[in-house]
């Protein structure tokens, strides 16, 4: 890649107006940019509503679970489409509270869960995981949580629905240790469960916070009883609060205290307990992002890292979505702010294109409606509408060559082999693919020895999105089928000769190459794939491959 001419760079920064870097630096601190991690069920919908409740963004529950609702009605794609104006405007959500500014990017699930469930959380500075207190740890809050492991992202934990019948608590810090692999740092303990939920006691600030069913409203206040030897609250539930001193004996003997910089770097996550719906427990969390999660960090670039009060201007392309209106095939790129200041009409470049961009019109996202951003720090989103140029994992600046790295595809875990009713029509699927393969609606693969492509996703929505765009974006009918493919790997190795011995070899049919020409192992089972490991030691097989 070329490096730009110094005057293109000087002409770019002289036409954006600069903002002292004072005020960068003031904006970036109280910024946080945080996803929520869970299973389906678990509650992130109804705690999100509660966030946004504390903010001021919404002023009754319900508005984020109507969104939902809808969203999840159906997957015929019509009703996506018109759904679309809607997730647009929920995947990112930005309020303010307490001073500071909160970006709260959406983690799609269900049967929305895709590629961008996991892009999303390359674009986050920490995350705050959900789980539902009745079932533990669930399949898709590991898949989720070994993403957030690829950078160390700080994760705060809350234990949800302690207003049912749930584990013991000991039993789920204990789950969440063994199988996530990450320390619990308890920080505020359960009074009973289900009908016998009192409330939870606050470990470091010794206060019990009174539980009380059914509250809507952000300026609750729950009864805080200071001291955990208060004779009150013998007199309250004196079985509940015996069965509390014990267990917190055994929890500061048994579990590890909460520490900021083993929490910061990745490795110790703060635990609450509470009941989302009942919106308690809620404002402990939002607190615990404030005070603890980490503002916008360094992100790194191929040529050095950048600090995100730099004054120049850069972010990168973490998630392309289909726009809202089908007569044009609009697209909106979501652009993650690394440095800088930015302000609508200022010109960026465009690294990978080697090209300027003025900016008029952008999409910024308020918890209550999708307004058009005027300015943007660093941990901020920014949507811009795209015409189909740009690419997931394209960066931008006011002229530095930076291309930011780290920000993956996945290997899929669904397959289907696509082929078409009317072979004339061979030409535009390859273009419809490979342009649905760039904005990372779904990976492509090309057997080496010939065949039908192969598409791969991480949701099985990806592909009845895909094969509707295909017809009406490109006009091609397109027949997915299934095949015996069950996992892939991106394939690296320093010695060539191994690499065509391998192609050669009768592993071969089983080899292809992705849209950007990374060579890929398509296995059949997890047995094929891990003695084809095993007979080829020279090779390495990866999970996750980086942005060309
Ligand atoms: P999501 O799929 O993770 O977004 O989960 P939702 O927020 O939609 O919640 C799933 C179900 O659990 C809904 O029926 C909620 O009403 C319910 N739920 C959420 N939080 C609580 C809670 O604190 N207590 C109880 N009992 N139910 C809850």
């Amino acid at each position: 890649t070329d490096l730009p001419p110094s005057d293109a760079v000087d002409a770019a920064s002289e036409s954006n107006r600069k903002v002292p870097s004072e005020l960068i630096s003031r904006e970036v601190a109280r910024r946080r940019t945080f996803g929520i991690i869970s299973h389906p069920d678990a509650g992130k919908t109804t705690l999100t509503e509660k966030l946004l409740l504390f903010s001021g963004a919404i002023q009754l529950a319900g508005t984020v679970k109507a969104r939902k609702s809808g969203r999840h009605a159906t997957s015929d794609w019509m009703e996506i489409e018109k759904q679309r104006g809607i997730s647009v405007a929920s995947s990112v959500m930005q309020f303010e509270y307490r001073e500071h500014v909160v970006n709260l990017l959406d983690t799609p699930g269900h049967q929305d869960f895709s590629e961008d469930t996991y892009r999303v959380l390359t674009a986050v500075d920490s995350a705050l995981m959900v789980i539902d207190a009745a079932k533990g740890v669930e399949e898709q809050t590991i898949k989720l949580l070994n993403v957030c492991r690829m950078r160390d992202t700080p994760i705060l934990t809350f234990m949800n629905k302690l207003d049912r019948e749930c584990r013991d608590p000991l039993e789920l810090l204990d789950e969440v240790e063994s199988v996530l692999k990450i320390q619990c740092a308890p920080v505020t303990w359960p009074i009973g469960m289900g009908k016998n939920f009192r409330g939870v006691y606050h470990l470091l600030r010794d206060e019990i916070l009174l539980f009380k069913a059914g509250e809507e409203r952000a300026d609750q206040e729950f009864e805080v009883v200071k001291g955990i030897d208060n004779p009150r609250l013998a007199e309250m539930f004196p079985l509940e609060i015996e069965q509390l001193k014990m267990e917190v004996e055994l929890v500061h003997g048994a579990s590890h205290p909460f520490d900021l910089e083993e929490f910061l770097a990745g490795r110790q996550t703060p635990v609450f307990f509470g009941s989302a719906i009942n919106n308690f427990g809620v404002r402990e969390i939002l607190n615990a992002l404030l005070d603890w999660a980490p503002a916008p960090r360094n992100r790194d670039a191929t040529v050095r890292a950048v600090e995100p009060n730099e004054e120049p201007f850069s972010g990168f392309v973490f998630k392309i979505q289909a726009n809202m209106d089908p007569a044009h095939r609009d697209r909106i790129a979501f652009l993650r702010v690394c440095s800088g200041h930015f302000e609508r009409g200022m010109k960026i470049k465009h690294l990978r294109l080697g090209r300027e961009i003025k900016v008029s019109s952008v999409v910024t996202f308020m918890a209550s409606s999708r307004e058009q951003v005027e300015e943007a720090y660093a941990g901020d989103i920014i949507g811009l509408p795209n015409h189909g140029n740009m690419q997931i994992g394209d960066s931008f600046s006011e002229g530095e060559m930076l291309q930011f790295t780290g920000i993956p595809y996945f290997a899929p875990d669904f397959f289907r082999s696509v082929r078409i009713r009317n072979p004339l029509k061979i030409k535009q699927l390859h273009k419809g693919l490979q342009q649905l393969g760039e904005e990372g609606a779904v990976q492509v693969f090309k057997p080496v020895h010939g065949g039908d492509l192969i598409l791969g996703a991480v949701g099985v929505l990806q592909f009845e999105v895909v094969a509707s765009r295909l017809l009406n974006e490109y006009g091609v009918d397109a027949v997915f089928e299934g095949t015996s493919i069950s996992s892939a790997r991106w394939i690296s190795c320093e010695d060539k000769r191994a690499l065509a011995d391998f192609e050669k070899s009768s592993a071969g049919a089983n080899i292809a190459f992705d849209a950007s020409g990374n060579m890929a192992y398509l296995a059949t089972s997890g047995v094929n794939l891990k003695l084809t490991q095993e007979r080829w030691p020279q090779l390495t097989f990866h999970a996750t491959r980086e942005h060309a």
